[in-house]
């Protein structure tokens, strides 16, 4: 006979009571309903191990899209559904949860999306990636709290072991293989032996992902805590390599991650930074093939770029007698994860001194006159009016002026009056 793990004084003790009280709620409609509902994936992992996560996943046997428009009512706040999924997403005050159709999925073909239909909690169970992600908590009222562990996620988290559920889950969906490793490291626990066999043998299979899927997986490592860790051991376990062969996981991409944590700042989510360190090593060449393979959004295709172009100009950087203006020049729009990745990741010392230099006053510098205050002193309107703003920016970095009026004095001597 196996005993009943019964966790309701854990929630309690770990979730915040509006949520409690919510989870409390949506149990007892879904009995009303003859339904079953349960709390599933991460939050159930976390839970055991004690780690916050406010993020609820919730699984009903039956129809979650009708329990959660029944629920939003009393909690009045946002509902999203998604009818072909059978999900619906809750959002009031702070709080977001997921409610989710009990669902089997099969895969056509390796690396396709599944095809899913209704089912039971212990199909929709065995679907997930890891048995340390399998484990549910019940939430109706005569079953409250009952831990619900059908493929040993309990004793795996206790050996602190990521384990897939059958041998050819890597192939049905290589995502999995990254996202093993972004549990194994942030957890501090090991790949299974037969499941780290299976991943080296099924690296493989992730040349059938979509580059948008494996973005998504690059997008969850790069917010984690510490990327360098995954960074490391995916190219170590050659995982890396299949984003691209020049990348480089070891050595010193740890070290830089690190610096660029102590110096982010809010306006610099430290996610671009990351990547653009991971990207480093690339020529251009190769960075344009990333940037294709991962379709990586505007934006952050330009952070590569220019990252990459940067380092073209460390040399010029490199070059003792620079003049601030001539520092501008070099690194002036440029996006700042592009700047700041190449201070931490240029050798020589004197480019990584003068791109300081730009990071922390140069790029701020601008002359106080304006387009107008020059047509007021007399410059005709048209090209001659950007010519001079320049040369006196230029003067102003170079500490030739400092004050309006020497801003004024400087620009009458050049326009002679
Ligand atoms: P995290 O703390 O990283 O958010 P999580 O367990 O909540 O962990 P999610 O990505 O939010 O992870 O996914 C929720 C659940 O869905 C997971 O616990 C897992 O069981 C399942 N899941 C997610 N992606 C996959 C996948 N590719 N294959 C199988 N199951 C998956
Ligand atoms: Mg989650």
């Amino acid at each position: 006979m196996v005993e009943t793990i019964n966790l309701s004084s854990e929630i309690k003790k770990q979730l915040p009571a509006e949520l409690v009280n919510f989870m409390r709620t949506a149990g007892e409609m879904a009995r009303s309903q003859g339904q079953s509902l349960y709390l599933v994936g991460g939050v159930v992992r976390d839970l055991l191990l004690g780690r916050t996560n406010f993020d609820l996943d919730l699984v009903v046997e039956g129809d979650a899209i009708n329990l959660a428009h029944q629920l939003i009512r009393i909690n009045q706040g946002k509902i999203i559904t998604h009818p072909r999924f059978g999900t619906a997403k809750l959002q009031w005050n702070e709080w977001s949860v997921d409610l989710a159709t009990a669902r089997s999925e099969t895969y056509a073909r390796p690396g396709a999306l599944p095809t899913v239909k209704p089912g039971s909690i212990k199909d929709d169970l065995f679907r997930r990636d890891f048995t340390i992600n399998t484990m549910a908590i019940e939430l109706n009222p005569d079953r409250y709290g009952e831990l619900l562990d059908l493929y040993g996620g309990g004793s795996d988290l206790e050996h602190k072991l990521v384990r897939v559920l059958h041998e050819k889950s890597f192939i049905d969906d290589a995502t999995r293989i990254w996202r093993a490793l972004r549990y194994e490291q942030r957890l501090s626990f090991q790949l299974e032996p037969a499941t780290l066999d299976l991943l080296k043998r099924d690296i493989r299979w992730l040349d059938r992902i979509s580059g948008d899927r494996v973005r998504h997986e690059l997008e969850l490592i790069l917010r984690e805590e510490y990327p360098e860790k995954i960074l490391r051991r995916a190219d170590e376990l050659g995982v890396l390599a299949k984003l691209h062969l020049s990348l480089k996981g070891n050595g010193g991409l740890a070290d830089k991650l690190e610096q660029a944590r102590q110096i982010s700042s809010p306006d610099l989510p430290s996610v671009g930074l990351y990547l653009a360190l991971l990207v480093y090593p690339l020529t251009t060449e190769e960075s344009e093939q990333l940037i294709s393979y991962l379709r990586l959004p505007k934006s952050v295709a330009e952070a590569v770029r220019d990252t990459i172009s940067i380092k073209t100009k460390l040399e010029s950087l490199a070059n003792p007698e620079l003049s601030p203006s001539g520092i501008y020049s070099l690194l002036h729009g440029y996006s700042s994860p592009a700047v700041m990745a190449n201070s931490l990741a240029a050798d020589s010392p004197v480019a990584c001194r003068h791109i300081d230099l730009f990071l922390s006053k140069l790029r701020y510098i601008k002359p106080v006159l304006t387009g107008e205050d020059l047509k007021r002193m007399g410059v005709a309107a048209g090209p001659r009016i950007k010519e001079i703003l320049n040369k006196l920016h230029e003067a102003k970095l170079d500490g030739k002026v400092s004050s309006k009026k020497d801003e004024e004095e400087l620009v009458k001597g050049w326009i002679g009056n």
